[in-house]
């Protein structure tokens, strides 16, 4: 029986079960595609299935991770994580300084919240957390050991928020929309995940020595020797670096993939981490691994938080439904996104430097298609592959033939080409992902 079957059919408490039957569903978000229609105006075979996320619209994300703006410290997002007179308090990964964007800045953002609780609540108290992602399970475990009641309002339909494993009779894998690939010396424990250790970068005329992060490094040494921070776009110029040469642009595309920026809109002064050249990707369902964390914690699906109104007694949380229910602090975790689209209304509004924090930071973009074949059209062992050349939008693929067994390709596409991707119908994204992919095609195939 699953957490949300548990809920509904045992009964979990009166606010669960009202809360549940009582909510509009929320769009289902991203929308998953299946795609088997045959493509004629590519070389590379149409899939069998297809599968693409859509984090750009998604109500409850409004973009994929956060970035670092030009011009802005990386402290703004300290300000962001303080709590508001000892009642709301903040996590995410975008309140993690150290690792922002990631999976285990989320998680760290979590434990910190929970830590600043500690100091702070007293037994028997009631808690809210909205969000059950990775920052909100975070803090729901972080507290379990503490005599007090926690509870989880979420928005959807399920657990997990940007981590999102869709399980699907027809793909042998849980298909990951969201977060899935980690640092290989990242020692955050996601279940089963396989080593991504070996990169091919391929052009329409063959392999090509990869760029490597040493014009990246250059550049940022340069720019934080300035007196004001400048884009990584332009220190790379000033540096005497082309950031359209092919073979730099599919790095920056590379970048992209994990920061959510494109290099004119991150700054220079605080970078986002660099493109590794080794991975690890989960493989199981992550929604199962957030449902463990949560553990014991009182969760309600389908409950978007719509106002929070703070004050010396307590919190008053404004649902969906327009219900109101009462807690004594709340921890904030929707993402960056929510919170610029006014997704949440403070009453108060937030102070000012929460404000700005919020404004300052930037909400980056990534989305991800899935492809799954019968047979593999390729031959190369390689797991990280990076097309250059060209214009395409999707230039970074990740071959799951060799570690799972299975023929499945991962396209992932990040920034201002995520944005314009997750735009596309059906049809013209898988054609714009399969033309990326011609490079692939072994060339006795192609004729
Ligand atoms: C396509 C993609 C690929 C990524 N790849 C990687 C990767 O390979 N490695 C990596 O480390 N990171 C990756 N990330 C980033 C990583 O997934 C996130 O940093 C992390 O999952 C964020 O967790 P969180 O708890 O901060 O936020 P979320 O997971 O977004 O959790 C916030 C929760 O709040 C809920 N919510 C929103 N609004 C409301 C509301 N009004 N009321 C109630 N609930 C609400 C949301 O539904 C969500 O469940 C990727 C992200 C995306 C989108």
């Amino acid at each position: 029986m699953t957490r949300r079957e548990l809920l509904i059919g045992a009964g979990a408490g009166a606010l669960s079960v009202l809360l549940v039957s009582c909510t509009p569903e929320p769009k289902p978000t991203p929308t998953s595609t299946r795609t088997p229609t045959p493509l004629p105006t590519t070389m590379v075979p149409p899939p069998a299935a297809s599968m693409r996320s859509a984090w750009a619209t998604d109500p409850f994300s409004r973009g994929a991770v956060s970035y670092t703006r030009i011009g802005v410290q990386s402290a703004t997002r300290e300000t962001l994580a303080e709590p508001v007179e000892g009642r709301v308090y903040f996590a995410g990964e975008a309140t993690d300084a150290d690792n922002p964007g990631t999976m285990r800045g989320a998680i760290h953002s979590g434990a910190s919240a929970a830590m600043r609780l500690r100091a702070t609540v007293e037994a028997g108290e009631r808690i809210a957390v909205i969000g059950a992602g990775l920052a909100g399970a975070a803090v729901a475990a972080d507290l379990a050991d503490l005599d007090i009641e926690v509870t989880v309002l979420e928005a959807r339909d399920r657990v997990g928020g940007r981590l999102h494993s869709q399980l699907d009779d027809d793909w042998p894998l849980p298909v990951q929309l969201g977060g899935w690939l980690i640092g290989a010396d990242d020692d955050t424990d996601l279940g089963e995940t396989v080593d991504l250790t070996t990169a091919l970068w391929r052009s329409p005329e063959g392999a090509i020595e990869p760029t490597g992060n040493a014009p990246l490094e250059t550049a940022i040494a340069a720019a934080q020797a300035l007196p004001a921070d400048v884009a990584l776009a332009e220190a790379l110029v000033e540096t005497g670096a082309d950031p359209e040469e092919p073979g730099l642009a599919a790095l920056l595309a590379y970048l992209a993939t994990s920061s959510g920026a494109d290099a004119d809109q991150l700054s220079a002064w605080f970078p986002p981490a660099l493109p590794q050249s080794a991975f690890r990707g989960a493989v199981g369902d992550l929604g199962a691994f957030i449902e463990e964390l949560l553990g014991d914690a009182q969760l309600t699906l389908s409950s978007p938080v719509s106002r929070i109104a703070y004050d010396d007694s307590g919190v008053s949380l404004r649902l969906g439904t327009g219900e109101s229910t009462s807690f004594d602090r709340v921890v904030v975790t929707v993402p960056l996104g929510v919170l610029q689209r006014d997704g949440i209304e403070f009453a108060p509004p937030l102070p000012f430097p929460h404000r700005g924090a919020v404004n300052a930071l930037g909400m980056g973009h990534i989305e991800t298609i899935w492809l799954r074949y019968d047979e593999p059209f390729w031959d190369t062992e390689a797991t990280i592959w990076h097309a250059v050349g060209g214009d395409h939008a999707v230039r970074t693929w990740i071959n799951l033939l060799p570690v799972t067994g299975e023929n499945l390709l991962v396209g992932i596409v990040g920034g201002d080409d995520a944005v314009e991707f997750a735009e596309l119908k059906e049809q013209d994204a898988l054609l714009s992902a399969l033309r990326s992919l011609e490079a692939f095609v072994p060339s006795d195939a192609t004729g």
